[in-house]
């Protein structure tokens, strides 16, 4: 403790128990898990010093950039006893480009920072934003590659990261891409470098500490538009994700474009009405339909964005609409009906544009405070959007849950959002065995978590092809061979 006080100065070393006990769990179904301290870098070159002393003492570290990884598990979650590396404190915007339209930035940096930045002194800039926490982590967020709901490729946030800093497992320092050569004019401009690339290899991995990142960032658009589509029941959920395949793959609407159905919009609105049936079991599909025809939302509903100039926008109008003949279910919501409701309203006035908010941590507070993201990768197609509300709607009543969920869009596939919320501390156990059972049954159908809680990080693991484990293993093994990186985290710790 003496050493790392030195690294980083006494005040930045913390044991104190009160302020351990915010690390050791987020909402989601993680066990809670203590640390034995708290470490808070402000330099690269001090990340390095004690990547080196945890390796003289061989102690486990976990890596935290917003310190509050919500929904998708905690960040000491896998070993008692560890160092968790906070990188709040290293939170300089190191440059902000703004003919290139690039950013480079340290793993504090926040979106609600950020985003302050660009209104304030570059207002033709547009940070793609998450739904998640203002105060998450940029860097985090993209390393973990989250989505988020502007238009693409910004929506897909990795998509847009062009050159890193990395500090590796043993304390030594790697830039990839262009930062390849000292000097380089394009480290931020140009991703793939020389030979072969590998910036994937940092993300969802335990192989180094990020500690800068460039993110290309988009041209605030001349003119915006939005809509919500709706279908008036959920099976045809079909028809809405074939529309809204047809419609990305063609650029008509931006990336980000999320559908959610029915419940995971109510529960903006409403709260949990645990007089119905106690929790023991899902809400009666009447009951969400009287209260969705109460509140005005569809069965499913698609909140997109149309982007580009006043041109553009209209002709876009004009495909949509073209293209949404072949689908009869669907219907444009009145626009004052949309704004009207809670969720709609930040989605399109807000999520779109690029400011954070704190609007859908309703979820969380639904039930009881309990919020658990399971999230398998769909295909565009009727028969796949079939089959996971089936296995959705199926599982979570098995285990006395409802089936809520957010699609949010990729290009090709989509990611269904499967939001599990329970009651703090009763349902937590419940909640386990539905989540993994969720987990196990979409992947027995072949769709494919896209991110996961560390809590299922071995059940995932396990099911994954044995080539591919080999080289992950053998990576890890190289860059980090006392194993104190975040052990276990997205690769297997038992190493053949
Ligand atoms: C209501 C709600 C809505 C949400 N909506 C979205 C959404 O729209 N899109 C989305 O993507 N997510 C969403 N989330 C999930 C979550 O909030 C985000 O993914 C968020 O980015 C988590 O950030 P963080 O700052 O809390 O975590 P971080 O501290 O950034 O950690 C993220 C992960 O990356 C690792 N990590 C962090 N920094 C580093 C580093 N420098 N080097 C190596 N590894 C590192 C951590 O160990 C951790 O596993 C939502 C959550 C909630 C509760």
């Amino acid at each position: 403790m003496r050493d790392l006080e030195t690294i980083v100065g006494p005040e930045n070393v913390l044991t104190d128990p009160a302020y351990l006990a915010t690390y050791t769990r987020d909402i989601s179904i993680v066990q809670e898990t203590w640390p034995e301290a708290v470490v808070r870098p402000a330099f690269t070159v001090e990340v390095q010093r004690i990547m080196r002393w945890a390796n003289k003492y061989k102690v486990p570290v976990f890596v935290t950039s917003g310190s509050c990884y919500q929904g998708y598990g905690g960040v000491t979650s896998l070993t008692p006893g560890c160092l968790v590396l906070d990188l709040g404190r290293m939170n300089r915007i190191l440059e902000i480009n703004d003919k290139l339209y690039y950013v480079v930035i340290e793993p504090g940096v926040t979106y609600r920072q950020l985003v302050k930045e660009f209104d304030e002194k570059y207002p033709h800039l547009i940070l793609d934003v998450i739904g998640g926490s203002p105060e998450a982590s940029v860097l985090g967020n993209a390393i973990s590659r989250g989505v988020g709901h502007t238009w693409w490729p910004y929506a897909e946030h990795f998509e847009c990261v062009c050159g890193m800093e990395v500090v590796l497992p043993t304390g030594e320092v790697v830039r990839t891409g262009s930062g390849q050569l000292s000097g380089s004019k394009s480290w931020h401009l140009f991703k793939w470098g020389y030979g072969p690339w590998i910036d994937g290899i940092f993300t969802q991995s335990n192989f180094g500490v990020v500690t800068k990142i460039g993110l290309w960032v988009a041209p605030r658009p001349e003119a915006y538009d939005w809509f919500v589509i709706a279908c008036p029941k959920e099976e045809q959920v079909g028809e809405m994700l074939e529309f809204t395949g047809k419609v990305m793959i063609r650029g008509i609407i931006g990336g980000g474009a999320t559908i959610g159905n029915a419940l995971s919009s109510l529960s903006a609105n409403i709260t949990y009405p645990w007089e119905i049936n106690g929790g023991t079991a899902p809400l009666p599909d009447e009951w969400i339909q009287e209260k969705a025809e109460e509140h005005g939302v569809g069965a499913y509903n698609l909140f997109g964005g149309i982007y580009g100039t006043e041109e553009m926008v209209e002709l876009r109008w004009k495909q949509l609409k073209e293209i949404m003949r072949d689908y009869p279910n669907l219907y444009i919501m009145d626009r004052d009906m949309a704004l009207r409701h809670a969720e709609f309203a930040h989605r399109v006035l807000y999520d779109h544009l690029g400011y954070p908010h704190r609007s859908l941590f309703g979820w969380a507070h639904w039930r009881g405070g309990g919020l658990s993201f399971y999230s398998p990768i769909a295909p565009f197609t009727r028969e796949d959007a079939l089959k996971m509300q089936e296995i959705g709607k199926k599982i979570t009543a098995k285990w006395g849950f409802d089936y809520m969920m957010k699609y949010v869009s990729g290009l090709r596939a989509i990611h269904h959002v499967g939001l599990l919320t329970y009651k703090v501390p009763d349902e937590v156990e419940r909640a386990r065995h539905c989540f993994l059972d969720l987990i196990k049954t979409y992947m027995d159908h072949g769709y494919y978590p896209y991110r996961c809680n560390p809590w299922a990080d071995d059940y995932i693991l396990s099911r994954l092809d044995a080539g591919y484990l080999k080289v992950i293993t053998k990576i890890k093994r190289a860059l980090d061979p006392n194993n104190i990186l975040m052990p276990g985290y997205y690769c297997p710790e038992v190493i053949e």
